[in-house]
């Protein structure tokens, strides 16, 4: 099904505007594919990259006019574009600006805020070395500060919404600036109101988080446990864990690395499916009758806090009979991480849905559970593509 994607609301037409766009910087036809880390896609109808918010206004007032769509681009790093021109006024956010908005109080808490465009890593790494925790496990992550809030962006046991004080943004609907509260922003896994009942609507400034100055790092994660006593560190700094989490998820080829073609992608590709208790119990019923799941074998699953479980979905992939560097096209599944799905050269978005599908089908068929993508994967019109 196509669902109201990027086009949001734009203003009504009023008409009689000038057709040519009315910036300098303002781009016709230009590749997408090198504006994502999956590296595919066509060309977008029209591109600019917008430095403060005057110049968004005017750019989306344009738009309007036109009665262009317009997607709103961070660092690309969550997008699957079309082979197909996208019809659209692409507005990547090249907000900059990375600031202490208020000193440490009573609570022994601090805010700091980055500009929607600012580099999320480079953020981290700035509140990691002012010993500011609250972010440290969400090294490495690439892409756009402006962006976390979008999915509630995650890893290692730590997720945006744990620190999220508040997101400004502009309001599509009357062109007004807003302070939308952590509380406000319904986040949840993968997701918040951002991503689903207020899609296309608010075009995120700046992120506001709440840190605490000389706080612990968060130690959640296995993975992340085993790598610092293998390496002798009992009391780990915040230093320590971001250089650990780095160095787990380049292990991975989860840090985008331009000479590491397993990091071409848009990291996990597929979210963790929740379920019930019943549900995980056909679930069960239906692999041992597939013949992927003996009586005696574990699926691995955690509790999460409603009570519900949550699955690994690399684990299902693996089990569904899909191995790591599996080819479609040019596209695969990643060498070092079976929930990637990653662009091994001259892959088109097709190779990449098409693979996306298969997956999804062989776990359906195995396990009787739909995988559901994370990434925003794009029809021509700038629709969500149905997969
Ligand atoms: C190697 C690799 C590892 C990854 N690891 C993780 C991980 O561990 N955890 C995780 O959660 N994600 C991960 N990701 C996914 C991705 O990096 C994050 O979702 C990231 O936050 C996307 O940021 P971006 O700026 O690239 O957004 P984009 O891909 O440009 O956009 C993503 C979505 O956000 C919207 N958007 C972007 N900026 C704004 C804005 N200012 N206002 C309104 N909407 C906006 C876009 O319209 C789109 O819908 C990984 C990706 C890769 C390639």
């Amino acid at each position: 099904m196509a669902h109201p994607g990027i086009a949001g609301v734009p203003p009504a037409n009023h008409g009689g505007r000038d057709a040519r766009p009315p910036f300098d910087r303002f781009k016709e036809h230009i590749p997408l594919a090198p504006h994502t880390t999956i590296a595919v896609g066509g060309n977008a109808r029209y591109f600019l990259a917008v430095h403060d918010i005057t110049q968004l206004r005017e750019a989306l007032d344009w738009a309007g006019h036109q009665r262009l769509p317009v997607f709103i681009l961070g660092g690309g790093s969550n997008i699957v574009f079309p082979d197909e021109e996208l019809n659209a006024l692409v507005i990547q956010i090249a907000l900059k600006a990375i600031w202490e908005s208020a000193a440490a109080d009573t609570a022994g808490t601090v805010l700091a805020t980055a500009a929607a465009g600012e580099d999320w890593d480079a953020f981290v790494a700035w509140t990691v070395e002012r010993g500011w925790a609250g972010i440290e496990c969400l090294s490495g992550i690439p892409g756009c500060a402006g962006a976390t809030p979008i999915q509630n962006v995650g890893a290692y046991g730590q997720e945006v919404a744990e620190t999220i004080a508040s997101v400004t943004v502009l309001d599509r609907h009357n062109d007004a600036t807003t302070e939308i509260p952590g509380e406000g922003c319904a986040f949840g896994y993968r997701t918040s109101r951002f991503k689903t009942i207020d899609r296309g609507c608010y075009i995120v400034l700046s992120v506001t988080f709440r840190l605490v100055p000389g706080g612990k790092p968060a130690v959640r994660y296995h993975g992340l446990e085993t790598y610092l006593a293998k390496n002798g560190i009992r009391h780990p700094t915040l230093r320590d864990v971001r250089e650990a989490v780095l160095a787990v998820r380049r292990s991975k080829a989860m840090v985008v690395d331009h000479d590491e073609p397993n990091s071409r992608g848009c990291g996990s590709f597929f979210m963790n499916p929740i379920m019930s208790a019943q549900q995980f119990v056909d679930i069960r019923a239906t692999a041992e009758r597939a013949g992927v799941v003996s009586p005696g074998d574990t699926i691995p699953a955690h509790s999460v806090p409603d009570g519900r479980l949550k699955l690994s979905a690399a684990w299902l992939i693996e089990r569904a009979g899909l191995r790591r560097g599996f080819h479609h096209g040019g596209a695969g599944i990643s060498e070092k991480h079976s929930l990637a799905i990653v662009n091994f050269g001259g892959a088109t978005a097709r190779d990449v849905t098409e693979l996306a599908a298969l997956v999804i089908a062989h776990v359906m068929e195995k396990f009787g559970v739909r995988l559901q993508p994370e990434p925003l994967i794009l029809a021509p019109d700038g629709t969500i593509r149905a997969i």
